[in-house]
């Protein structure tokens, strides 16, 4: 994993603060559809590591757990 954070898809710029990551993850900790500690059964995703990415989103229909779950 943490050759996979150093690539220019994981650049600085594109990940979220580590307060938002962590929020992502408990959110994820919370949800029926996260499975194994690892992986969200919706999209397939490695949530460890998606969850750094600004451009990924939550696909739980109709709620956006990461958007609900985010610190103000
Ligand atoms: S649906 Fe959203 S909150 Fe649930 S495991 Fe997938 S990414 Fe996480």
């Amino acid at each position: 994993m943490e050759r996979l954070l150093a690539s220019p898809a994981f650049a600085p710029e594109l990940r979220v603060p580590q307060d938002q990551y962590e929020a992502r993850l408990a959110a994820c900790e919370a949800c029926p559809k996260f499975q194994g500690g690892t992986t969200c059964m919706l999209c397939g995703c490695l949530v460890p590591v998606i969850a750094y990415l600004k451009s990924k989103n939550c696909p739980y229909p109709g709620l956006d757990r990461w958007a609900a779950a985010a610190p103000t």
